[in-house]
């Protein structure tokens, strides 16, 4: 009996330190802080829904709304819908479609455009639905930097003036440039410019530089992503967002050449659907659907 006692004790004994350590442990244990990209599979078309690693959703287009509801379920929790920025990029159909719809379906918070003009319906829905849900429209008129978090951060490189209200000849060459840096590493996403936004966009404070990452520009067309352009970014991972068999013949194969010339691993969303690249802040990795 006696025996039976002691080994009841140490086994108490044992049980109650586990549970203490593992409190401990729990109570101090900070999981690892991920930014996550998702180039979303919205067919011909640009969307880019960001997961920083302080909770914030953020979305750059929306393809032209045929995907990205879906897209969208299939990251984010059913629960949460919350986006708590919205870009837009420029108001081509292309870009503009998806985030009608999600102005319907999410809480939008915030929204960074340009307020280009555009008579398109789409558009004039997307500038309605703003207005009637009263979300806080930012105008970019300058190159600014937005703080996210802890060594998290946009830097907006275009548009360098406001285009509120203006009538662009190419809207293409109106989109809005960033970058978004998370310690050590830097996303480049290009909207749909042009190469002859290439000189502007690097010269000045806030200029074009290397990055890790490039979302290609103008769906890897042959205007944009010049040879020049790729000396300063030199991007390491290149993802072009580009539908099957597009009527645009996106992307053209000498812009993939050049890619290729420069040593950048190249993602396609025609090819491998959707592509998840997630970074510690030091190493990125990689997944596709396919
Ligand atoms: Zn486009």
């Amino acid at each position: 009996m006696i025996f039976n006692k002691q080994i009841a004790v140490i086994f108490l004994t044992i049980a109650v330190a586990a549970s203490l350590t593992l409190a401990v442990f729990l109570y101090f244990y900070q999981p690892p802080r991920r930014l996550t990209v998702n180039f979303l599979d919205v067919g011909q078309g640009d969307g880019s829904f960001i997961q920083t690693p302080f909770g914030q959703n953020i979305i750059i287009d929306g393809g032209d709304g045929q995907k990205i509801l879906p897209e969208l379920g299939r990251v984010l929790p059913f629960y949460d819908r919350t986006i708590d920025l919205m870009i837009l990029t420029h108001p081509h159909e292309d870009h503009i479609g998806g985030l009608v719809k999600i102005l319907g379906r999410y809480r939008v918070q915030k929204i960074l455009a340009t307020g280009v003009v555009h008579n398109t319906p789409t558009y004039l829905a997307w500038l309605e639905a703003v207005k009637r849900k009263n979300i806080p429209l930012v105008i970019i008129d300058r190159r600014q930097e937005i703080n996210l978090g802890p060594d998290l951060k946009m830097e907006i490189l275009w548009p360098q003036a406001s285009l509120l209200n203006q009538e662009i000849d190419n809207l293409n060459d109106s989109s809005i440039v960033l970058e978004l840096i998370y310690q050590e590493q830097k996303f480049l996403f290009m909207g749909d410019a042009e190469n002859v936004l290439t000189p502007g966009l690097s010269q000045g404070e806030r200029r074009l530089s290397e990055a890790d990452v490039l979302k290609v520009a103008h769906h890897g067309s042959d205007d944009a992503t010049s040879e020049e352009f790729l000396q300063i970014v030199k991007p390491k991972t290149a993802v072009i967002s580009v539908g099957k068999d597009n009527a645009f013949g996106h992307p053209s194969l000498r812009a993939i050449k050049r890619l290729e010339k420069l040593g950048a691993k190249i993602y396609r969303t025609d090819n491998n659907g959707w592509v998840k690249i997630i970074s510690d802040g030091a190493n990125l990795s990689i997944e596709t659907a396919k």
